[in-house]
Protein backbone atom coordinates (compact mmCIF):
# COMPACT_ATOMS: atom_id res chain seq x y z
CA UNK A 1 0.00 0.00 0.00
CA UNK A 2 1.14 3.67 -0.63
CA UNK A 3 2.88 5.26 2.08
CA UNK A 4 0.41 8.51 1.09
CA UNK A 5 -2.84 6.81 0.36
CA UNK A 6 -5.21 7.75 3.14
CA UNK A 7 -8.18 5.92 4.18
CA UNK A 8 -11.44 8.24 4.55
CA UNK A 9 -12.56 7.89 7.84
CA UNK A 10 -15.55 9.73 9.36
CA UNK A 11 -13.92 12.17 10.65
CA UNK A 12 -11.95 13.27 7.76
CA UNK A 13 -16.33 13.52 5.79
CA UNK A 14 -17.49 15.32 8.38
CA UNK A 15 -14.77 18.03 8.23
CA UNK A 16 -15.17 18.39 4.71
CA UNK A 17 -19.09 19.14 5.09
CA UNK A 18 -17.84 21.42 7.38
CA UNK A 19 -15.91 23.22 4.83
CA UNK A 20 -18.06 22.76 2.03
CA UNK A 21 -20.44 24.77 4.40
CA UNK A 22 -18.40 27.51 5.06
CA UNK A 23 -17.56 27.96 1.49
CA UNK A 24 -21.07 28.64 0.45
CA UNK A 25 -21.85 30.64 3.26
CA UNK A 26 -18.90 32.60 2.34
CA UNK A 27 -18.97 33.55 -1.56
CA UNK A 28 -20.75 36.49 -2.95
CA UNK A 29 -22.96 34.47 -5.44
CA UNK A 30 -26.60 33.10 -4.70
CA UNK A 31 -26.27 29.17 -4.36
CA UNK A 32 -30.03 27.26 -3.99
CA UNK A 33 -29.98 23.27 -4.14
CA UNK A 34 -33.59 21.94 -4.91
CA UNK A 35 -35.07 18.57 -5.47
CA UNK A 36 -36.29 17.38 -8.37
CA UNK A 37 -39.77 18.95 -7.84
CA UNK A 38 -38.06 21.82 -7.93
CA UNK A 39 -38.19 22.50 -3.84
CA UNK A 40 -35.83 24.26 -2.35
CA UNK A 41 -33.75 22.21 0.30
CA UNK A 42 -30.38 24.34 0.69
CA UNK A 43 -30.07 28.22 0.63
CA UNK A 44 -26.91 29.92 1.15
CA UNK A 45 -26.49 33.56 2.30
CA UNK A 46 -26.08 35.46 -0.73
CA UNK A 47 -28.95 33.71 -2.35
CA UNK A 48 -31.39 35.40 0.34
CA UNK A 49 -30.15 38.56 0.67
CA UNK A 50 -30.09 39.00 -3.15
CA UNK A 51 -33.72 37.86 -3.39
CA UNK A 52 -34.80 39.53 -0.52
CA UNK A 53 -35.97 36.60 1.37
CA UNK A 54 -35.63 37.60 5.30
CA UNK A 55 -34.67 33.90 6.55
CA UNK A 56 -33.68 30.88 5.23
CA UNK A 57 -36.33 28.90 7.31
CA UNK A 58 -38.86 30.79 5.31
CA UNK A 59 -37.60 29.66 1.83
CA UNK A 60 -36.86 26.30 2.59
CA UNK A 61 -39.24 23.72 1.46
CA UNK A 62 -40.37 26.31 -1.48
CA UNK A 63 -40.99 25.91 -5.27
CA UNK A 64 -37.50 27.49 -6.15
CA UNK A 65 -39.44 29.78 -9.10
CA UNK A 66 -41.18 31.91 -5.67
CA UNK A 67 -37.58 32.78 -4.67
CA UNK A 68 -36.14 33.04 -8.14
CA UNK A 69 -38.29 35.10 -10.22
CA UNK A 70 -36.73 36.70 -13.64
CA UNK A 71 -37.55 38.60 -16.13
CA UNK A 72 -35.63 38.99 -19.54
CA UNK A 73 -32.29 41.48 -19.64
CA UNK A 74 -35.06 43.87 -21.51
CA UNK A 75 -37.03 43.56 -18.65
CA UNK A 76 -40.02 41.76 -20.63
CA UNK A 77 -41.72 39.07 -18.81
CA UNK A 78 -40.71 35.50 -19.62
CA UNK A 79 -43.55 33.17 -20.26
CA UNK A 80 -42.39 29.92 -18.87
CA UNK A 81 -41.13 28.00 -22.65
CA UNK A 82 -39.26 31.46 -23.08
CA UNK A 83 -37.44 30.56 -19.51
CA UNK A 84 -34.38 29.04 -19.70
CA UNK A 85 -34.28 28.42 -16.01
CA UNK A 86 -37.39 27.07 -16.07
CA UNK A 87 -36.93 24.95 -18.74
CA UNK A 88 -33.80 23.63 -17.41
CA UNK A 89 -35.02 22.62 -13.75
CA UNK A 90 -38.34 20.79 -15.57
CA UNK A 91 -35.88 18.59 -17.79
CA UNK A 92 -32.45 18.72 -15.72
CA UNK A 93 -30.74 19.20 -18.55
CA UNK A 94 -28.05 21.87 -17.60
CA UNK A 95 -28.15 25.90 -18.18
CA UNK A 96 -24.81 27.54 -18.26
CA UNK A 97 -24.59 31.55 -17.55
CA UNK A 98 -28.30 32.63 -18.80
CA UNK A 99 -28.46 36.17 -18.29
CA UNK A 100 -31.85 37.70 -16.94
CA UNK A 101 -32.61 40.26 -14.84
CA UNK A 102 -33.41 39.17 -11.40
CA UNK A 103 -36.96 40.58 -9.24
CA UNK A 104 -35.97 41.44 -5.83
CA UNK A 105 -38.69 40.05 -3.44
CA UNK A 106 -41.88 42.24 -4.16
CA UNK A 107 -39.94 45.06 -4.74
CA UNK A 108 -39.27 47.31 -8.29
CA UNK A 109 -35.78 46.47 -7.73
CA UNK A 110 -33.58 44.51 -10.91
CA UNK A 111 -30.15 43.05 -10.53
CA UNK A 112 -28.77 42.02 -13.71
CA UNK A 113 -27.64 38.61 -12.73
CA UNK A 114 -26.01 35.07 -14.77
CA UNK A 115 -27.81 31.68 -13.79
CA UNK A 116 -26.64 28.30 -14.35
CA UNK A 117 -27.99 25.03 -13.26
CA UNK A 118 -26.60 22.09 -12.26
CA UNK A 119 -28.06 18.84 -12.32
CA UNK A 120 -26.06 16.60 -9.51
CA UNK A 121 -26.85 13.21 -11.20
CA UNK A 122 -27.70 11.51 -7.78
CA UNK A 123 -30.48 9.29 -6.76
CA UNK A 124 -32.56 12.23 -5.56
CA UNK A 125 -32.35 14.41 -8.73
CA UNK A 126 -30.93 17.28 -7.14
CA UNK A 127 -30.67 20.75 -8.53
CA UNK A 128 -28.03 23.12 -8.02
CA UNK A 129 -29.06 26.56 -8.86
CA UNK A 130 -26.68 29.52 -8.89
CA UNK A 131 -26.48 32.91 -9.61
CA UNK A 132 -24.06 36.50 -9.63
CA UNK A 133 -24.41 39.82 -9.79
CA UNK A 134 -23.21 40.93 -13.66
CA UNK A 135 -23.44 44.85 -12.29
CA UNK A 136 -20.26 45.45 -13.05
CA UNK A 137 -19.44 43.10 -15.86
CA UNK A 138 -22.36 44.90 -17.75
CA UNK A 139 -20.67 48.43 -17.13
CA UNK A 140 -17.45 46.80 -18.38
CA UNK A 141 -18.86 45.61 -21.52
CA UNK A 142 -21.19 49.09 -21.97
CA UNK A 143 -17.66 50.91 -21.95
CA UNK A 144 -16.34 48.80 -24.80
CA UNK A 145 -19.53 49.02 -26.33
CA UNK A 146 -18.90 52.42 -26.32
CA UNK A 147 -15.73 52.55 -28.10
CA UNK A 148 -16.31 50.23 -30.82
CA UNK A 149 -19.32 52.55 -31.58
CA UNK A 150 -18.04 55.82 -31.32
CA UNK A 151 -14.73 54.45 -33.18
CA UNK A 152 -16.67 52.68 -35.86
CA UNK A 153 -18.61 55.86 -36.55
CA UNK A 154 -16.06 57.73 -36.49
CA UNK A 155 -13.93 55.56 -39.64
CA UNK A 156 -17.14 54.85 -41.28
CA UNK A 157 -16.91 58.64 -42.50
CA UNK A 158 -13.77 58.47 -43.76
CA UNK A 159 -14.13 55.16 -45.64
CA UNK A 160 -16.88 56.69 -47.42
CA UNK A 161 -15.04 59.34 -48.44
CA UNK A 162 -12.79 57.03 -49.91
CA UNK A 163 -15.42 55.06 -51.39
CA UNK A 164 -16.50 58.10 -53.00
CA UNK A 165 -13.02 59.39 -54.66
CA UNK A 166 -12.76 55.99 -55.74
CA UNK A 167 -16.08 55.92 -57.27
CA UNK A 168 -15.36 59.30 -59.30
CA UNK A 169 -11.87 58.20 -60.67
CA UNK A 170 -13.64 54.47 -61.58
CA UNK A 171 -16.15 57.01 -63.52
CA UNK A 172 -15.19 58.02 -67.62
CA UNK A 173 -17.13 61.41 -66.94
CA UNK A 174 -15.31 62.39 -64.07
CA UNK A 175 -11.54 60.62 -64.60
CA UNK A 176 -9.15 59.56 -67.26
CA UNK A 177 -7.43 56.50 -66.32
CA UNK A 178 -5.77 53.91 -67.58
CA UNK A 179 -6.99 50.25 -67.87
CA UNK A 180 -4.04 48.90 -65.28
CA UNK A 181 -5.34 51.90 -62.98
CA UNK A 182 -8.84 50.65 -63.50
CA UNK A 183 -7.86 47.15 -62.36
CA UNK A 184 -5.87 48.52 -58.80
CA UNK A 185 -8.81 50.98 -57.93
CA UNK A 186 -11.72 48.60 -58.66
CA UNK A 187 -9.59 45.83 -56.07
CA UNK A 188 -9.48 49.30 -53.61
CA UNK A 189 -13.14 49.93 -54.07
CA UNK A 190 -14.15 46.51 -53.24
CA UNK A 191 -11.96 46.68 -49.93
CA UNK A 192 -13.61 50.13 -49.01
CA UNK A 193 -16.78 48.48 -49.31
CA UNK A 194 -16.20 45.98 -47.35
CA UNK A 195 -14.47 47.80 -44.61
CA UNK A 196 -17.53 50.45 -45.16
CA UNK A 197 -20.22 47.49 -44.21
CA UNK A 198 -17.90 46.29 -41.26
CA UNK A 199 -17.97 49.57 -39.47
CA UNK A 200 -21.86 49.86 -40.60
CA UNK A 201 -22.23 46.12 -38.89
CA UNK A 202 -20.19 47.03 -36.12
CA UNK A 203 -21.84 49.66 -35.13
CA UNK A 204 -24.98 47.51 -35.37
CA UNK A 205 -23.88 45.34 -32.93
CA UNK A 206 -23.25 47.87 -30.41
CA UNK A 207 -26.26 49.95 -30.72
CA UNK A 208 -27.39 45.90 -29.99
CA UNK A 209 -25.37 45.61 -27.35
CA UNK A 210 -26.34 48.63 -25.34
CA UNK A 211 -29.82 47.01 -23.31
CA UNK A 212 -31.07 50.70 -23.48
CA UNK A 213 -32.22 50.18 -26.87
CA UNK A 214 -36.05 48.44 -26.60
CA UNK A 215 -38.58 47.03 -29.31
CA UNK A 216 -40.63 49.44 -30.51
CA UNK A 217 -43.37 46.79 -30.49
CA UNK A 218 -46.36 47.83 -32.77
CA UNK A 219 -49.34 45.08 -33.79
CA UNK A 220 -48.95 43.53 -37.79
CA UNK A 221 -50.10 41.03 -40.05
CA UNK A 222 -47.18 39.11 -40.53
CA UNK A 223 -47.61 37.48 -44.21
CA UNK A 224 -48.14 41.20 -46.00
CA UNK A 225 -45.13 42.90 -43.61
CA UNK A 226 -42.56 40.25 -44.89
CA UNK A 227 -44.07 40.08 -48.35
CA UNK A 228 -43.60 43.86 -48.61
CA UNK A 229 -40.01 43.91 -47.13
CA UNK A 230 -39.13 40.64 -49.49
CA UNK A 231 -40.85 42.05 -52.50
CA UNK A 232 -37.66 44.64 -52.58
CA UNK A 233 -35.68 41.12 -53.01
CA UNK A 234 -37.59 40.27 -56.44
CA UNK A 235 -35.07 42.73 -58.78
CA UNK A 236 -32.00 41.76 -56.77
CA UNK A 237 -33.07 37.83 -57.79
CA UNK A 238 -34.07 37.97 -61.10
CA UNK A 239 -30.36 40.17 -61.72
CA UNK A 240 -28.58 37.21 -60.04
CA UNK A 241 -30.66 34.69 -61.87
CA UNK A 242 -32.11 33.15 -58.99
CA UNK A 243 -35.90 32.06 -58.62
CA UNK A 244 -37.52 33.89 -55.63
CA UNK A 245 -41.12 32.57 -54.46
CA UNK A 246 -43.31 34.33 -51.78
CA UNK A 247 -45.79 31.90 -50.62
CA UNK A 248 -48.15 31.87 -47.11
CA UNK A 249 -50.18 29.42 -47.65
CA UNK A 250 -51.28 26.59 -46.64
CA UNK A 251 -52.29 23.56 -48.23
CA UNK A 252 -55.80 22.82 -47.55
CA UNK A 253 -55.98 20.13 -50.09
CA UNK A 254 -53.46 19.33 -52.91
CA UNK A 255 -55.75 21.80 -55.65
CA UNK A 256 -56.58 25.08 -53.38
CA UNK A 257 -54.46 27.01 -51.25
CA UNK A 258 -55.54 28.95 -48.61
CA UNK A 259 -53.99 32.77 -47.51
CA UNK A 260 -53.40 32.45 -44.18
CA UNK A 261 -53.69 35.64 -41.91
CA UNK A 262 -51.20 35.56 -38.86
CA UNK A 263 -50.96 38.32 -36.43
CA UNK A 264 -47.59 39.41 -34.75
CA UNK A 265 -46.76 41.82 -32.02
CA UNK A 266 -43.05 43.14 -33.41
CA UNK A 267 -40.86 46.00 -34.52
CA UNK A 268 -41.08 47.36 -37.77
CA UNK A 269 -37.09 47.93 -38.10
CA UNK A 270 -36.05 44.79 -36.44
CA UNK A 271 -38.03 42.51 -38.97
CA UNK A 272 -36.76 44.60 -41.72
CA UNK A 273 -33.11 43.90 -40.37
CA UNK A 274 -33.99 40.61 -40.13
CA UNK A 275 -35.63 39.88 -43.10
CA UNK A 276 -32.65 41.98 -44.98
CA UNK A 277 -30.24 39.42 -43.52
CA UNK A 278 -31.66 36.11 -43.96
CA UNK A 279 -32.53 36.99 -47.49
CA UNK A 280 -29.52 39.04 -48.35
CA UNK A 281 -27.77 35.80 -47.14
CA UNK A 282 -29.72 33.50 -49.02
CA UNK A 283 -28.94 35.77 -52.82
CA UNK A 284 -25.32 35.48 -51.54
CA UNK A 285 -24.51 32.28 -51.17
CA UNK A 286 -26.79 31.07 -54.18
CA UNK A 287 -25.47 30.41 -57.25
CA UNK A 288 -26.83 31.66 -60.17
CA UNK A 289 -29.98 29.28 -61.80
CA UNK A 290 -30.74 28.66 -57.65
CA UNK A 291 -34.02 29.44 -56.03
CA UNK A 292 -35.17 31.10 -53.00
CA UNK A 293 -38.22 30.67 -51.19
CA UNK A 294 -39.79 32.52 -48.70
CA UNK A 295 -42.55 31.60 -46.44
CA UNK A 296 -45.07 32.91 -43.27
CA UNK A 297 -47.27 30.61 -41.44
CA UNK A 298 -49.57 30.36 -37.95
CA UNK A 299 -48.47 27.57 -35.69
CA UNK A 300 -50.42 27.16 -32.83
CA UNK A 301 -49.54 30.54 -30.89
CA UNK A 302 -46.27 30.82 -32.69
CA UNK A 303 -45.47 32.30 -36.28
CA UNK A 304 -43.08 30.96 -38.01
CA UNK A 305 -41.10 32.15 -41.01
CA UNK A 306 -38.68 30.33 -43.28
CA UNK A 307 -35.73 31.63 -45.54
CA UNK A 308 -35.14 28.87 -47.32
CA UNK A 309 -32.36 28.58 -50.68
CA UNK A 310 -30.81 26.10 -52.58
CA UNK A 311 -27.20 27.71 -51.84
CA UNK A 312 -23.70 26.62 -51.03
CA UNK A 313 -25.31 25.00 -47.62
CA UNK A 314 -23.42 24.76 -44.49
CA UNK A 315 -21.44 21.90 -42.40
CA UNK A 316 -22.72 20.57 -39.34
CA UNK A 317 -19.38 21.81 -38.00
CA UNK A 318 -19.94 25.06 -38.73
CA UNK A 319 -24.00 25.53 -38.17
CA UNK A 320 -23.20 25.35 -34.83
CA UNK A 321 -21.51 28.67 -34.70
CA UNK A 322 -22.95 30.38 -37.37
CA UNK A 323 -24.92 33.06 -35.00
CA UNK A 324 -21.44 33.98 -33.16
CA UNK A 325 -20.13 37.58 -33.25
CA UNK A 326 -17.63 37.69 -36.48
CA UNK A 327 -17.90 33.69 -37.19
CA UNK A 328 -17.69 32.83 -40.90
CA UNK A 329 -17.56 29.30 -42.55
CA UNK A 330 -14.31 28.76 -43.87
CA UNK A 331 -14.38 26.90 -47.13
CA UNK A 332 -13.52 27.79 -50.63
CA UNK A 333 -17.17 29.30 -51.64
CA UNK A 334 -16.72 31.52 -48.63
CA UNK A 335 -13.73 33.14 -49.19
CA UNK A 336 -14.73 34.60 -52.25
CA UNK A 337 -17.54 35.88 -51.16
CA UNK A 338 -17.59 38.83 -48.85
CA UNK A 339 -19.37 39.50 -45.35
CA UNK A 340 -18.42 40.25 -41.78
CA UNK A 341 -19.78 37.12 -39.91
CA UNK A 342 -22.31 39.41 -37.80
CA UNK A 343 -25.35 39.66 -39.64
CA UNK A 344 -26.37 36.08 -37.85
CA UNK A 345 -25.42 37.46 -35.03
CA UNK A 346 -27.21 41.03 -35.13
CA UNK A 347 -30.17 38.74 -36.39
CA UNK A 348 -30.22 36.53 -33.99
CA UNK A 349 -30.39 39.58 -31.08
CA UNK A 350 -32.97 41.24 -32.98
CA UNK A 351 -35.26 37.93 -32.58
CA UNK A 352 -34.62 37.24 -29.19
CA UNK A 353 -35.29 40.83 -28.11
CA UNK A 354 -39.00 40.13 -29.92
CA UNK A 355 -39.43 36.79 -27.64
CA UNK A 356 -38.17 34.86 -30.52
CA UNK A 357 -36.06 32.06 -31.53
CA UNK A 358 -34.10 31.49 -34.82
CA UNK A 359 -31.95 28.27 -36.15
CA UNK A 360 -31.01 26.99 -39.39
CA UNK A 361 -31.42 23.69 -41.06
CA UNK A 362 -28.48 22.57 -43.64
CA UNK A 363 -26.03 20.55 -45.19
CA UNK A 364 -23.23 21.40 -47.34
CA UNK A 365 -23.87 21.54 -50.83
CA UNK A 366 -27.38 21.42 -50.18
CA UNK A 367 -28.78 24.78 -49.40
CA UNK A 368 -30.24 25.96 -46.20
CA UNK A 369 -33.63 26.95 -44.23
CA UNK A 370 -33.18 29.63 -41.72
CA UNK A 371 -36.39 29.68 -39.42
CA UNK A 372 -37.29 32.43 -37.21
CA UNK A 373 -40.70 31.80 -34.68
CA UNK A 374 -41.88 34.60 -32.92
CA UNK A 375 -44.99 34.95 -30.38
CA UNK A 376 -48.19 35.12 -32.43
CA UNK A 377 -51.36 36.79 -31.47
CA UNK A 378 -54.85 35.92 -31.86
CA UNK A 379 -57.18 38.13 -33.33
CA UNK A 380 -59.00 39.89 -30.78
CA UNK A 381 -55.25 40.44 -29.34
CA UNK A 382 -54.38 41.93 -32.63
CA UNK A 383 -58.16 44.06 -32.69
CA UNK A 384 -56.89 44.88 -29.13
CA UNK A 385 -53.64 46.42 -29.64
CA UNK A 386 -54.82 48.13 -32.94
CA UNK A 387 -57.04 50.02 -30.94
CA UNK A 388 -54.63 51.18 -27.83
CA UNK A 389 -52.00 52.42 -31.19
CA UNK A 390 -55.26 54.21 -33.22
CA UNK A 391 -55.96 55.92 -29.55
CA UNK A 392 -52.00 56.83 -28.86
CA UNK A 393 -51.87 58.19 -32.48
CA UNK A 394 -55.39 60.42 -31.50
CA UNK A 395 -53.73 61.82 -28.53
CA UNK A 396 -50.39 62.34 -30.33
CA UNK A 397 -52.36 64.52 -32.74
CA UNK A 398 -54.58 66.02 -30.89
CA UNK A 399 -51.07 66.87 -28.59
CA UNK A 400 -49.44 68.27 -31.47
CA UNK A 401 -52.16 70.43 -32.97
CA UNK A 402 -52.27 72.42 -29.64
CA UNK A 403 -48.36 73.21 -29.71
CA UNK A 404 -47.86 76.80 -30.65
CA UNK A 405 -46.58 76.35 -34.56
CA UNK A 406 -42.76 77.64 -34.70
CA UNK A 407 -42.34 80.82 -35.56
CA UNK A 408 -39.25 80.31 -37.24
CA UNK A 409 -39.96 79.31 -40.64
CA UNK A 410 -37.88 75.71 -41.76
CA UNK A 411 -36.08 76.89 -44.63
CA UNK A 412 -34.08 79.49 -42.50
CA UNK A 413 -32.71 76.69 -40.61
CA UNK A 414 -28.86 75.86 -41.25
CA UNK A 415 -28.17 73.17 -43.67
CA UNK A 416 -26.59 69.85 -42.64
CA UNK A 417 -22.71 70.26 -43.58
CA UNK A 418 -21.67 67.42 -46.18
CA UNK A 419 -18.13 65.56 -44.47
CA UNK A 420 -17.46 64.98 -48.03
CA UNK A 421 -17.57 67.80 -51.11
CA UNK A 422 -14.80 67.62 -53.42
CA UNK A 423 -15.31 70.99 -54.39
CA UNK A 424 -13.41 70.68 -58.23
CA UNK A 425 -16.49 68.10 -59.03
CA UNK A 426 -19.69 69.93 -57.52
CA UNK A 427 -21.00 70.97 -61.21
CA UNK A 428 -20.41 67.91 -62.87
CA UNK A 429 -20.98 65.28 -60.27
CA UNK A 430 -22.98 63.07 -61.61
CA UNK A 431 -26.43 61.91 -60.00
CA UNK A 432 -25.27 58.19 -59.53
CA UNK A 433 -22.08 58.75 -57.67
CA UNK A 434 -24.30 61.63 -55.70
CA UNK A 435 -26.48 58.83 -54.90
CA UNK A 436 -23.56 55.39 -54.13
CA UNK A 437 -22.29 58.44 -51.79
CA UNK A 438 -25.19 58.84 -49.87
CA UNK A 439 -26.07 55.69 -49.48
CA UNK A 440 -22.79 55.12 -47.99
CA UNK A 441 -23.03 57.54 -45.78
CA UNK A 442 -26.40 56.13 -44.82
CA UNK A 443 -28.60 58.77 -45.33
CA UNK A 444 -27.51 61.06 -42.22
CA UNK A 445 -25.35 63.39 -44.45
CA UNK A 446 -26.79 64.69 -47.59
CA UNK A 447 -24.69 65.71 -50.34
CA UNK A 448 -24.92 69.48 -50.83
CA UNK A 449 -24.70 70.94 -54.21
P1 LIG B 1 -21.53 37.11 -43.38
O1 LIG B 1 -21.35 38.59 -43.41
O2 LIG B 1 -20.23 36.36 -43.41
O3 LIG B 1 -22.49 36.62 -44.41
P2 LIG B 1 -23.42 36.20 -41.38
O4 LIG B 1 -23.36 36.37 -39.89
O5 LIG B 1 -24.60 36.73 -42.08
O6 LIG B 1 -22.08 36.82 -41.92
O7 LIG B 1 -23.29 34.64 -41.67
C1 LIG B 1 -22.32 33.87 -40.99
C2 LIG B 1 -21.86 32.73 -41.86
O8 LIG B 1 -22.93 31.79 -42.02
C3 LIG B 1 -21.49 33.14 -43.27
O9 LIG B 1 -20.15 33.58 -43.35
C4 LIG B 1 -21.71 31.86 -44.05
O10 LIG B 1 -20.59 31.01 -43.90
C5 LIG B 1 -22.87 31.20 -43.31
N1 LIG B 1 -24.17 31.47 -43.97
C6 LIG B 1 -25.11 32.36 -43.60
N2 LIG B 1 -26.19 32.28 -44.39
C7 LIG B 1 -25.93 31.31 -45.29
C8 LIG B 1 -26.67 30.73 -46.39
N3 LIG B 1 -27.90 31.14 -46.71
N4 LIG B 1 -26.07 29.73 -47.08
C9 LIG B 1 -24.84 29.29 -46.77
N5 LIG B 1 -24.10 29.79 -45.76
C10 LIG B 1 -24.62 30.78 -45.03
Amino acid sequence: MSLFKRTKTKADADDQSVLAEIALKSINDGVIMTDKNGIINFVNPAAIKMTNSGTTERVMGLEYSLMLKLESQEGRELSETENPLAQAMQTGQPLDSFRGSLIVGTTDKRIPVAISVSPTNNLNGNRVITFRNITKELQEEGEQTEFISTASHEMRTPVATIDGYITLALNPQTATIDERARGYLTAAEKASKHLGKLFQDLLDTTKLDDRRIRPNFEPAEMVGLVKSITDDYIARAKEAKINFTFGSNESVNNTHRMEQVVYGFVDMNFMREILDNLVGNALKYTPEGGSIYVNVRGDGDRILINVTDTGIGISADDLSHIFQKFYRADNSDTRTIGGTGLGLYITKQRVEAMGGKIWAESAFGEGSTFYVSLPRLTGDEYEKRMIAVRQRQMIEQLARANQPQPSTPQSTLAPIQPQFQPQQFQQTQPQLVQNQINNNLNGEIKWVK
